[in-house]
């Protein structure tokens, strides 16, 4: 097999080759192209030397220099790379350049494939027995694979994230005693997502699985995929999978699963590439027996950017959303990692959860861990609150602008009142539906959170039903504009707004509820004939408008629960079932005493920092 395998592999390269070589002294005869080191390349830039550059994905770039010499140089491949060189006044172009140019590149890269190649034929004569096949594979691509037989990491370093904890527990088990499962004749999930924000504990709940359950952890970067030949990472993958096997049970864990498995969109570059390499893992997931106890674990900042075929059953089915620590789980995650640092007694823990608001837990084990490195310059004993503070700015300079750390008072103000108008409105006009969280913490679908679960499906839904729907998606906006006025209201009502235009024109256009409309069903009529857009429009806004009157109203005569709602939300970021109920009763001492100040505590920071 593999004499065989070298012996393919041989031909291609001998014709490739053959190929490579006449084309680009062909070129080369032709072309003066210099090569430049980056470093003398930044250089030139940074005089005014270089005219032009053209972009493209290769890890080698080209351009031209002021004076008409063509070259070329490694391609950085960094995020502002572009905006560096436009900065320096140098043109950019993106994309493929077909021209002669490009055939010189090609030819270079296949003279690298010659290099390895003869290194191969080496290696065989020095070693006198076959080498894997990997080897070549192993020197064409940069892939760093993390590999830990006993990873020491357990659910108890992870704070907070109980429900991703929860999620992940059968995983243990079933990693602990497969045959318990087979038994029952249950598949477990084969791949599991964790997605939400950076540095939320993505990549320590998946080691904490692996200790947990006491398996190996193997770790990849799905950006280590692409950008290399084709083929190799489709190789790599089912030599990961072939080393896994080989160990029995383990976890594998692959960190931006989005660089592999992004939805194809038809014209990006190196998607052919891609999408071996995702098939690849497709299929080497669907290849191994559901209970010989290999899990791939997948990480991503987002869920909506993944091409569907990673979800569907079978594949990564299952998905857990980790997501930003509340006051409470932050106060939690210092705790874990000050466990080794020596804290004077006036730094209080307290405190520093409430004045970190969005703070990731990657964050905030730097906000300790910066903190830790001033008190160690001071060549003090114990880490004081000014190393902190210090420390802070650090912390937040570092962080991308993007990051939320830095939303203001205002903006948490707004949000605390859209949230508790959602949750109020629920409570008020269909208190049989149960309210499982509000939240203000930003989640990957936007600015806050309200989770409301409906009572069980019925087989009809009474109009009733689908009003009171409207209302509580109306009750963000109508709380922001009663406390903020008609000129503050935000465009955080997006989402709320599109449900209500879905579910106002199906009670007009499709269930015969809509008054004036009566009881026909528009998208029908509307196959044969358009002419009804104006009536079903004016009955939908009628009944939107007379909605938005009627939970306005309700919000102000019962505005004392909204400002309270919306200020215990400030405090403690978090509301669950339980506390919302406590609310709605009127136990307003949630937090005796000194909520107006916590709540003053909770913003300073932020404030500080916006
Ligand atoms: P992600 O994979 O989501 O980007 P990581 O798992 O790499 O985040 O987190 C980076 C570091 O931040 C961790 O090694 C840990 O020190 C700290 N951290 C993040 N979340 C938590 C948490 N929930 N509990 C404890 N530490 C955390
Ligand atoms: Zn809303």
């Amino acid at each position: 097999m593999r004499r065989k395998r070298l012996l393919i592999g041989f031909l291609v390269v001998a014709v490739l080759l053959a190929i490579s070589t006449s084309a680009y002294l062909y070129k080369a005869g032709k072309q003066e192209t210099q090569e430049l080191s980056f470093v003398d390349f930044m250089k030139l830039a940074d005089e005014g030397k270089i005219k032009i550059v053209y972009l493209n994905d290769n890890s080698l770039i080209q351009g031209e220099l002021v004076d008409g010499t063509k070259f070329f140089t490694e391609n950085p491949r960094s995020e502002n790379f572009k905006q560096t060189l436009l900065l320096l006044g140098i043109k950019v172009e993106e994309g493929q350049r077909g021209d002669v140019f490009a055939s010189v590149f090609r030819g270079l890269l296949l003279v690298g494939l010659l290099v390895s190649f003869i290194w191969l034929i080496s290696r065989i004569m020095n070693k006198g027995n076959a080498p894997s096949y990997k080897d070549p594979v192993d020197k064409l691509t940069t892939m760093q694979c993390e590999t830990i037989d006993d990873v020491g990491v357990t659910f108890d370093d992870v704070a907070g994230n109980i429900e991703a904890k929860e999620s992940v527990a059968d995983i243990v088990d079933f990693l602990k005693r497969p045959e318990k499962f087979a038994r029952m004749g249950a598949r477990m999930p084969r791949g599991i997502i964790f997605y939400g924000p950076p540095g939320t504990g993505k990549t320590l709940l998946a080691k904490a699985v692996a200790g947990e359950a006491g398996v190996p952890y193997y770790a990849f970067s799905g950006s280590d995929f692409v950008q290399v030949y084709v083929g190799v990472g489709a190789a790599r993958i089912r030599d990961v999978f072939r080393k896994a096997r080989e160990k029995g049970k383990c976890v594998i864990f692959f960190d931006e699963i989005d660089a592999l498995g992004k939805k194809r969109d038809g014209f990006n570059g190196g998607s052919e590439e891609r999408s071996q390499t995702l098939n690849a893992l497709l299929t080497e997931m669907s290849g191994f027996n559901a209970n010989e106890g290999i899990v791939v674990i997948a990480a991503t900042n987002r869920l909506d950017v993944l091409d569907e075929a990673l979800l569907r059953p079978g594949r990564f089915d299952r998905q857990v959303e980790i997501g930003l620590p509340d006051v409470n789980e932050r106060k939690e995650i210092l705790r874990i990692h000050c466990r080794n640092k020596p804290l004077s007694e006036n730094v209080s823990i307290e405190k520093l959860a409430q004045q970190t608001v969005y703070f990731s837990g990657a964050q905030l084990e730097s906000l300790l861990n910066e903190g830790a490195i001033l008190a160690a310059k001071r060549g003090a004993r114990f880490i004081e609150n000014e190393d902190i503070d210090r420390a802070f700015y650090t912390v937040i300079a570092g962080a991308e602008k993007k990051d939320r750390s830095a939303i203001s008072k205002v903006d948490r103000e707004v949000t605390a009142y859209h949230e508790a108008g959602h949750a109020l409105v629920t409570k008020l006009v269909a208190p049989e539906n149960r309210v499982t969280k509000v939240t203000i913490i930003p989640s990957t679908r936007g600015a806050g959170g309200f989770s409301v679960s409906l009572p069980p499906d019925r087989m009809y839904r009474r109009k009733k039903e689908m009003e009171n729907s409207i209302k509580i998606a109306l009750g963000g906006r109508a709380a922001e504009e009663i406390i903020f006025g008609k000129d503050n209201i935000t465009t955080g009502a997006s989402n709320d707004i599109e449900k209500v235009t879905q579910i106002a024109s199906a009670l007009v256009k499709r269930f015969g509820m809509g008054d004036k409309t009566g009881m026909l069903n528009y998208d029908m009529l509307h196959s044969n004939r358009g002419d009804h857009n104006g009536e079903i429009l004016s009955e939908c806004k009628a009944l939107v408008e007379r909605f938005y009157k009627e939970t306005t109203e309700l919000l102000i005569e019962n505005k004392y629960l909204l400002d309270r709602i919306a200020k215990v939300l400030l405090a403690k970021e978090t509301i669950d079932e339980e506390c919302l109920e406590r609310i709605m009763k009127g136990e307003a001492d949630i937090h005796p005493g000194s909520l107006e100040q916590e709540v003053e505590a909770t913003t300073a920071k932020s404030a500080v920092i916006a």
